[in-house]
């Protein structure tokens, strides 16, 4: 349920508002947009007669059910795009941001050369997996901490913010210190004890969709995030199960057009492992951006054939900078830009 409140409603109005909510065991979300100012109400039960007495409040414009099994994720909570700002970093705005990186932090030499390159072709974001999902348990599955102390200090020292990813809940504390975004993987999207811990954090979480996940049971994962209080989620669309062989998975790109009118949240496009393969990720990239994704998370590395995870989808430096120079131009074609970007 969302009441809309009228304009120039008082903060103690607000406050008296989520006060009748907590006692009934609900939550309640303010949103502050630049019209007005809404509250999401969300919970098990909803008494239906809670619709009359908010209607009865002075200060209350108007209140609407909302009919989508996900609320807060909803564009009828939200109406406006929403925008994830990292002080110098924009995300879901104009601006598209491309992250980029090794599948896994292998070393220090690496990952600088990687993180060098990324940066000087455009990208503002450094990815990298110190915390690995294998398929395979006898794989290499990441340095863990080490790995997050060096994403730390070259993202520092190459002015790159850094995602990495997030397997247990007993790690959520220790990638915090480390990452400006988190990554919830493929894998872990129905982790729901996971979810509403990130939720509890107050940085921004990129929500891979799950490997034979819906639509909207991606966008319910996303409500499990948003409803304990962080509303910073970034979708990330990385390709479905199919019965395709001939790529990793498919890549689903009318999910972006469908997710964004949906939900207000921003939606980008992994096509590294949507294709699982390199030659595909430049094509599939593009697709993404003209498909109206906000940004990419794509895996780079400075020598794939020695990579020691997902080699034959990363991007050479000089491949992804030459994938960069094209999407310049095309971002500019669809009134979007690239900053950083040459
Ligand atoms: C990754 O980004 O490194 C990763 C493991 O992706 P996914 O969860 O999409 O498989
Ligand atoms: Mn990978």
């Amino acid at each position: 349920m969302i009441l809309v409140l009228k304009k120039g409603v008082k903060e103690n109005q607000i406050g008296e508002v989520l006060e009748i909510i907590k006692k009934l065991n609900l939550s309640g979300h303010v949103s502050r947009g630049e019209e007005c100012i809404v509250i999401g109400i969300v919970g098990a039960n909803i008494p239906a007669e809670l619709q009359g007495r908010f209607e009865g409040l002075p200060f209350v414009e108007n209140v609407v059910r909302i009919s989508k099994p996900y609320k807060l994720a909803s564009r009828e909570f939200k109406g406006t795009d929403t925008k994830i700002d990292l002080k110098d970093l924009s995300i879901g705005g104009k601006e598209l941001t491309v992250m980029a990186g090794p599948c896994s932090v292998e070393d220090e030499k690496q990952l600088y050369e990687t993180a060098v390159g990324v940066k000087k072709a455009g990208a503002q974001v450094l990815r990298g997996g110190a915390f690995k999902p294998r398929t395979s348990p006898y794989s290499f599955r990441g340095l863990g901490k080490e790995g997050l102390e060096l994403l730390k200090d070259i993202g520092q020292k190459t002015g790159l913010k850094v995602i990495t990813e997030v397997m247990s809940l007993d790690a959520v504390e220790l990638v915090y210190r480390y990452a400006d975004i988190i990554q919830i993987g493929a894998r872990n999207m129905q982790n729901y004890p996971l979810l509403e811990e990130i939720g509890r954090f107050d940085k921004p979480c990129l929500l891979k969709r799950g490997l034979a996940a819906t639509v909207e049971e991606w966008l319910l994962s996303a409500e499990y995030i948003m409803g304990k209080g962080n509303h910073q989620v970034i979708l990330c669309e990385r390709g479905i199960r199919t019965f395709e062989t001939s790529t990793r998975n498919t890549l689903d790109l009318s999910a972006v057009p469908m997710v964004k009118r949906l939900s207000h949240l921003p939606v980008v496009c992994d096509p590294s492992h949507a294709t699982g393969k390199w030659y595909l990720v430049a094509p599939m990239a593009m697709a993404s951006v003209a498909a109206g994704a906000d940004g990419l998370l794509i895996e780079v590395h400075p020598d794939p054939d020695h990579a020691m995870s997902d080699g034959p989808q990363s991007l050479t430096l000089e491949n992804f900078s030459m994938l960069m120079k094209q999407l310049v131009p095309l971002a500019g074609l669809l009134g979007r830009q690239i900053k950083g970007g040459q």
